[in-house]
């Protein structure tokens, strides 16, 4: 007996539902492969599924108030509907809808990057405190935005893509089709890329041993390992994407105002490495009393963090 809620976290490659009480204890867990690649139709067959099985082994007296969803946009949380995601293959695709009707649950539908910011400001290094800014370093950059304990959405629900703030001019092209963004200098897509650029000149690097030679197969994780042992090449570009993190976070330190700066996503990771320097020149870049105030922290929550964000959109 008791009140639960339901989290999705979907991917392109898997979906993972859990369910919830209200202090973030997750009781339950489903986890299965989208197959994206199988069409529409099959990912929803098996995001159902998962929930199907969710609230089979939660038991039939027990009472869930809501299923949230964390998805790949863009989309509109307002609508309820994924308009296109390369990740999952999906085009206009009303999967709020879809699931009330399957379930008679409401259901509330997010990016999962805004999810992950709801999830550590609720449960994680946030703390629920005001004004908090998530930011995820993997292989693109995403964020969301905390403003007086709300998910600070935009006019169109668009706000929080941090990762795509103009930081170079004309700089190397992003994925979103523009040039000189965050996250085409500081993701781990662009430390790996770097890394191989690098190599490909011919200086004495241990990037290239580190891949026996085989310089396609360097990336982030090789530049992080070439970098912690001594490299000067790594350690160069280790520097440099945290000289561009500094100038993004520097500015939405000056703009927002924020109490916390949480950074997840695989490049945190690099931990010492990263936050120190971070944090010594987030003081030259914001605003004397912003850049005093905020705290720089780790993201707490790990795997979970996907499930436990959705949970969030539907937690009262
Ligand atoms: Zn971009």
């Amino acid at each position: 007996m008791g009140s639960y809620y339901i989290g999705v976290d979907l991917g392109g490659t898997k979906i993972a539902t859990g369910a919830a009480d209200a202090t973030g204890r997750i009781l339950v867990r489903d986890l299965r492969p989208t197959e994206a690649e199988k069409g529409t139709d099959a990912s929803i067959a098996n995001i159902k599924a998962s929930i199907r099985q969710v609230l089979k082994e939660l038991g039939g007296d027990s009472q869930v108030r809501g299923i949230g969803i964390g998805s790949p946009g863009p989309l509109s949380a307002e609508e309820g509907i994924v308009y296109s995601s390369p990740n999952l293959g999906w085009n206009h695709v009303p999967i709020r809808r879809i699931l009330e009707d399957e379930f008679g649950i409401g259901v509330k539908l997010e990016n999962d990057a805004n999810v992950a910011g709801l999830a550590e400001w609720r449960f994680g290094a946030g703390e629920q405190c005001r004004n908090m800014i998530y930011i995820t370093v993997s292989t693109g950059i995403g964020g969301g935005i905390i403003v007086d304990g709300q998910l600070f959405a935009g006019s169109l629900g668009f706000a929080g893509e941090v990762g795509h703030m103009t930081v170079v001019e004309n700089g190397p092209l992003c994925g979103c089709g523009r040039r000189g963004c965050l996250e085409a200098l500081a993701s781990g897509t662009a430390i790996g890329r770097k890394g191989r650029e690098i190599a490909r000149l011919g200086v004495p690097t241990s990037m290239r041993d580190l891949v026996d030679g085989d310089i396609d197969r360097i990336d982030s994780v090789v530049v992080a390992k070439a970098d912690a042992a001594g490299d000067p090449w790594a350690r160069e570009i280790v520097d440099e994407a945290i000289r561009y993190l500094s100038i993004g976070l520097g500015n939405l330190v000056s703009v927002f105002n924020p109490d916390r700066i949480v950074i997840g996503g695989g490049v945190s990771n690099i931990g010492d490495r990263l936050f120190e320097p971070l944090k010594r020149m987030i003081l030259t870049r914001a605003i004397r009393e912003s850049a005093a105030h905020v705290q720089i922290l780790r993201a707490k929550l790990g795997g979970d963090i996907g499930i436990l964000g959705a949970i969030c959109l539907v937690v009262e």
